[in-house]
């Protein structure tokens, strides 16, 4: 099948160079998309730039109404977009529908919050002075998503952007740009005017980036990815001064202390580490589990997650999908061999998976390793793949020192019956979202980011508009 992603000024199309996008179950090309130029580029940001003046003057009720009914397009292709999520990247079925369904909340939330961009009057010293203060749209907006959830991270950057105002032109991850194909047609049937939102497929994702940066016409970058590339992209805007927001990659701390149920935190463990076979920024990458627990711990756990079934995404009952690439294989690979040469023990896992149908795919078996310690690489470096790697501690402050030594800021996870022991940790954790006896803290209506090198900015939630706004000031002398 061969499809175009290049879509500039309301029209979709076609190129010789295209690229192809397979399924990470099977390794199968399942499409061919357009690979877009240089002048492609150039052209979407110049249709973003033409069409911003009539879309910025637009009511904000009249953009609600598109991102509603968008909104409710989705819904009614949940089952289609889940379907072909699956297959080009590789997430069950079911969550995959989960995603779809958090992709659309963002197109509703931002529905909403689009009415509410408030300003403000200020009182002034002088009584001959007034002070008003209004948001504006902010400009183009050129944003970078990435192929873990190929659509929520679409949603959760273009709904604010078009909801503040702002027109828009995305570059998806080069091995998911199905998903964002079938985005842009519903925003298309929901009626977004020719211009406004613009979608360049490409291989290479540099020369975008490139492009995206220096462009004097972008006045936004948004960027969801890794941290290395994110640097990249914020040191290439900075002669520009280019607003930037950032979400990049995470290292997260999930603290089990003497007093929670081991049981329970197991549990919650489990279903957060594993999630999109651990390709999630806010999975856990270090489990500290007081020593006094360890053992129970460790036993639901590992009985937990040798139950999921390993397997493509489209089979019924499949709980750990592949990984995306045969480099992410590798790394999860490296990681585990290197723990365990250092010491730590396999508790289960830490291999391929044996039988034959999923050899051609990029699996890998739920792992368990205890033992870990500062010295292994997966203490230091995000896995992005399903390798639970436990800590023993036995004192509250030290835990909180080990978790918070990370260049890392984006989730935290604790477990606790204790309130105060909650609050203090809460507060002393240096990363964006914790989750408290919760391994779920991500909603459209909570803001999510980070802090440190994991990111600049939020998304979602009220602040997730307000980064594509500008703030202006009226002062008047009357
Ligand atoms: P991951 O390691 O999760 O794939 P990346 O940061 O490499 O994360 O990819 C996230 C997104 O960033 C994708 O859309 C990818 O194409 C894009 N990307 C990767 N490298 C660059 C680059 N040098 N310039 C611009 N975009 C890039």
């Amino acid at each position: 099948m061969s499809q175009t992603g290049l879509f500039v000024g309301g029209e979709w199309l076609q190129r010789a160079a295209e690229f192809s996008v397979y399924n990470p179950a099977t390794g199968e090309e399942i499409a061919t998309v357009v690979d877009a130029n240089a002048d492609d580029v150039s052209a979407a940001i110049d249709a973003a730039h033409q069409a911003f003046p009539a879309w910025s003057s637009t009511t904000a009720h009249h953009r609600s109404a598109i991102l509603y009914r968008a909104w409710q397009l989705m819904l009614e292709r949940k089952a289609d977009l889940a379907q072909l999520m699956s297959l080009e990247q590789g997430k069950p079925l079911r969550a995959a529908a989960n995603e779809v369904q958090y992709g659309a909340d963002f197109l509703l939330w931002f529905a909403e919050e689009a009415k509410r961009n408030y300003g403000e009057t200020i009182p002034s010293a002088r009584a001959d002075q007034r002070f008003i203060v209004q948001h504006q749209a902010v400009g183009v907006v050129a944003a970078i998503t990435p192929w873990n959830y190929p659509v929520s991270m679409i949603t959760r950057k273009l709904a604010p952007a078009l909801a503040a105002g702002c027109t828009v032109v995305l570059k998806p991850a080069e091995a998911t740009p199905l998903c964002a194909i079938e985005i842009f047609k519903i925003l298309q049937e929901a009626g977004i005017p020719d211009g406004v939102i613009n979608l360049v497929t490409a291989a290479d994702p540099k020369p975008v980036g490139e492009a995206f940066c220096t462009n004097p016409r972008v006045r936004k970058l948004t960027f969801t990815g890794s941290t290395p590339v994110g640097k990249l992209l914020a040191q290439t805007a900075a002669p520009q001064m280019k607003r930037v927001s950032m979400e990049l990659g995470g290292h997260a701390p999930f603290i089990v202390f003497d007093d929670a149920d081991p049981v329970h935190a197991a549990k919650g463990a489990a279903l957060v580490k594993f999630l999109n076979t651990g390709q999630a920024c806010i999975c856990p990458n270090r489990i500290f589990v007081h020593r006094k627990s360890l053992e129970a711990f460790t036993e639901t756990l590992s009985a937990r997650i040798a139950k999921l079934r390993v397997g493509s995404g489209l089979e019924e009952g499949v709980a750990i999908g592949p990984l995306v690439s045969e480099a992410a294989l590798a790394k999860v690979e490296a990681q585990v061999n290197d723990a365990t040469d250092k010491g730590a023990q396999l508790v289960c896992g830490g291999q391929r998976p044996a039988s034959p149908e999923l050899s051609s795919g990029y699996f890998y078996t739920p792992t368990v390793l205890t033992g870990v310690t500062e010295d292994m690489l997966i203490y230091r470096q995000e896995t992005f793949g399903p390798v639970a790697p436990i800590i023993a501690f036995d004192d509250d402050d030290d835990v909180i020192g080990m978790a918070n030594d990370t260049t890392y800021g984006l989730a935290a996870y604790v477990y606790t019956q204790n309130l105060s022991r909650a609050m203090r940790s809460f507060e002393a954790l240096n990363f964006g979202i914790i989750g408290i006896n919760d391994i779920n803290p991500t909603s459209a209506a909570a803001p999510f980011g980070g802090m440190k090198e994991s990111g600049l900015g939020r998304e979602g939630a009220r602040e997730g508009m307000m980064e594509y706004l500008e703030t202006k000031l009226g002062g008047f002398s009357i």
